[in-house]
This record gives C-alpha cells, structure tokens and sequence, in this order.
C-alpha cells in the first residue's frame, strides 16, 4: 500500500515528539507500504516566524514572508528524516519544490497546480520512506511559495491525489473531528465519520481541525481522509462522500472570530445599488458572505454583510468614494462580531433546527445580529464575546440530551 501520513505542529514540537512520530512512520514502514510524510513547522514556529518579520516590516511583502515561513518546515523535515536515521531506516527528506509542488504566484495563499511526483516515485523505489516539507511549492519564477495558513493539510491531500494513495491519514493534536471543538467544549464527542461537504462547511465556517482547501480536493479526487491522534493510537474520524444514516441532524458547531461587519447606512432605495456596492467589494478581492439589507424606509436603505477580519479596512476604502457620492449617512465596519454554525446533511429534511438553534442562545441570552442559511449549514453573526458560550449553548442543545 503506499499511505500518505501527514503531522502537524504540535505532533512534532519538540525532540520527544518528533521521535514518537517517527515510530508511527517506521512502524507501517516495517509492515511494508511504501511511506510519504508530509510535515508542517514545529509547534508556534510560523507564528513566531511572522513575529519576526513584524519586529522589521510590518509591511513586507508577500514573496519575502514567503521565503521566511518555508523555513519552519525545512526545519521539521530534516529533524523527522533524523529521528527516521536514527531509528536504522531508510529515509530523504524533500522540500515543497524537491518533491514537486508546482503552485501559482499568490505568495502566502498559492494554490497547487500540480504536484510532479517522479521524484518522490523514484525515492519509494529505492525503499527510501519520504518526508515532505507541507505548506510549501515553487512559482513559474522559481520562487517559494507557501499554501496559506494550514496548508499543509493540502499538502498531503495533493500527494496522496496526485500519486493515488491507498490511505491518507492527518495526524494532529486531537483524536479526530469532533461536533465541537474538544478544547473549548467539554463533553463534544468525536465522529466516526462525516462527508466531504459537512467537514468543507465545518471547515470553511472555523473548525481549523483541517484546512477547508484539503477537503475541497480531497472531495475533487475523492481521496478518503482518516483524522487521527499521533499520541493516542485509536481509530479516528473518516472523512468521505457519503457516510451512514445517523440519528442526529448535525454534526458540529463551529465558530469564527476573524470576521467583521461592514455597513452602509442609509442609501438611496432605489434599484443598482447592492449591484455596485457588491461589485467593487468583488474588485478588491474581498469575499463577502451573509448580506442583511434593510426594509426601505424614507427612500433609503441600509446594507451590511460580513467580510475575513482582515479585509474590514479594504472593505470600507473600497466604497468610500460611492457612498460619498450617492449621499449614504454612514459607512463603517466592526471586528466585535463572531460567526457560530451548525453544520449536517439532515437539516436539509427537517423542520425545526433553526428554531432550536435560536432558542439556545434566546436561553442563553445571546443577541443575534445576523442570520444566513444554506441546505447543510446556519450561521449566526453575534458579538465576539459571546462566541464561546454561544458554542457551548448551542452544543448542549443539541447533542448533551441524547
Ligand atoms: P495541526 O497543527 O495538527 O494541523 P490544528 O491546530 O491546525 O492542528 O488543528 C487541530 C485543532 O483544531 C485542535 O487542537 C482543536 O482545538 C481544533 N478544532 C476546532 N474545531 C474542531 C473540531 N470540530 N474537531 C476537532 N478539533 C477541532
Ligand atoms: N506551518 C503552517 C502553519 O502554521 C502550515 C500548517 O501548519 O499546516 O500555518
Ligand atoms: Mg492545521
């Protein structure tokens, strides 16, 4: 078989760790599969790397941040192939362009184009086990570039796409998905298994326990993923296209802080707006998602949505001008806003879920400013503090009284 195993910062953070990783890798070695790692950065090394860069230029570009984070995983991939010496196997370790990884030029947020694998075939075919450097690929200029944040997870997927593998497991910190993130909520119990479009909306709506990008691909080349825990050797969560019927209609709450509100207050009511108002936030690259407009009062609306946290700023400049122009009363974004989802296929054939998901937090005595719903997903906009104890309402609710 050749499995493609992939670990995360804290699976290698320090010595110890990286030994322990090494005896997963070796033990399946020795049973015969042919072996690909692919790892990421030691513990906080690409936060601490961007602390670096800041303490120099806030404002350096993307290329430079770049060439900077790729070293954390040259770090890894070098002392992981060690502990691998160590232990009397064979083994080489690659870097993203040693290993193939053709990207785009988006420095800090490149998507692959292909992954050229020769390389990594002719070192399985000399028996070697092969440990990759994740979050990392190389541009049509030869330049690094790295995945975005969580990339790593992407990483693996692309490999195990590209070389057809038989398994594909993401070791990390906890024993698999969870229907709540197990460090924030106590009694969240770990899923067996969970599809391909419920883990992309977890994902997408916070659930960092893979990045959304991974299981878009692994959804696109059906490369059936296992979530497992490189310190506890138990079955993990098995992500796929289509799992068994369960009784419970969601499967998790996810929660994300990073996202702000913009608002455009009193605009004309009249037809074309929301048109050019949407359409120069799409000219600045901005993803937009839950829109909330008002009933038209006096001749004038209001129009808000949510945007990444980072881009509130751009969202704003991006309209400045318009507003001004067409005579809005105010334009503004806020970063005191979190979103809270609930995520499961059966929702889509149930009444009621909704209603339920209010009533947690009614109880709870949480606001909601903003709503939006799709066939697999609700989500909430509410203030940040209340991000956690929302997650937690919301999860007993649901799950604790089955
Ligand atoms: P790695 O470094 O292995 O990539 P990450 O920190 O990126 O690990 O992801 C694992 C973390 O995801 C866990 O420690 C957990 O706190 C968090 N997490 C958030 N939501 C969930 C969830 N629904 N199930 C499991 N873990 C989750
Ligand atoms: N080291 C990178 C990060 O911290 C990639 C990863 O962990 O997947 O984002
Ligand atoms: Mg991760």
């Amino acid at each position: 078989m050749l499995i493609v195993q992939k670990f995360g910062g804290s699976s290698v953070a320090d010595a110890q760790r990286v030994m322990n990783v090494a005896q997963i890798v070796t033990d399946k070695y020795r049973e015969g599969n042919d072996m690909v790692v692919v790892v990421s950065a030691q513990g906080d090394t690409t936060d601490d790397l961007i602390v670096k860069a800041q303490e120099i230029n806030p404002n350096a570009s993307k290329r430079e941040m770049d060439m900077l984070l790729t070293a954390g995983e040259q770090i890894s991939i070098s002392l992981l192939a060690m502990a691998i010496e160590k232990l009397g196997f064979p083994v080489v370790s690659l870097l993203g362009w040693q290993a193939g990884f053709r990207t785009n030029s988006a420095y800090t947020s490149a998507r692959i184009k292909k992954v050229e694998s020769e390389r990594i075939r002719a070192e399985l075919d000399k028996k070697k086990i092969v440990v990759v450097a994740g979050f990392q690929g190389i541009n049509k200029y030869d330049d690094m570039t790295t995945l975005g944040r969580g990339g790593s997870d992407t990483s693996a997927v692309a490999i195990a796409a590209a070389m057809h593998a038989d398994l594909c497991q993401i070791y990390t910190d906890v024993e698999g998905v969870y229907t709540a993130d197990p460090r924030k909520v106590e009694s969240a119990k770990k899923l067996e298994e969970i599809t391909y479009d419920e883990m992309l909306e977890l994902a997408t709506l916070g659930a960092q326990v893979l990045n959304n990008r991974s299981v878009e691909m692994a959804k696109k080349y059906n490369v059936e993923l296992e979530v497992l825990s490189s310190l506890a050797r138990r079955p993990g969560t098995i992500v796929k296209e289509v799992t068994k019927m369960e009784k419970t209609l969601i499967k998790g709450v996810a929660c994300d802080k990073h996202v702000a509100r913009v608002k455009v207050i009193g605009v004309p009511d009249t037809p074309g707006i929301a048109f050019k108002i949407f359409s120069l936030i799409a000219k600045a690259h901005i993803n937009v998602d839950i829109i909330l407009q008002s009933i038209g009062r006096d001749g004038t609306k209001d129009i808000s949505f949510t945007v990444p946290e980072a881009d509130g700023q751009a969202a704003v400049d991006a309209l400045k001008s318009y507003v001004e122009k067409i005579g809005a009363k105010d334009l503004g974004f806020d970063a005191d806003v979190a979103k809270v989802s609930i995520v499961g296929a059966g929702m889509e054939t149930h009444d009621g879920v909704a209603s339920e998901m209010f009533e947690a937090l009614y109880e709870a005595d949480i606001n909601i400013r903003m709503i939006s719903t799709s066939e697999i997903k609700i989500s909430v906009l509410i203030n940040k503090d209340d991000c956690d104890r929302a997650v937690s309402a919301i999860h007993h609710k649901f799950f604790d009284n089955e």
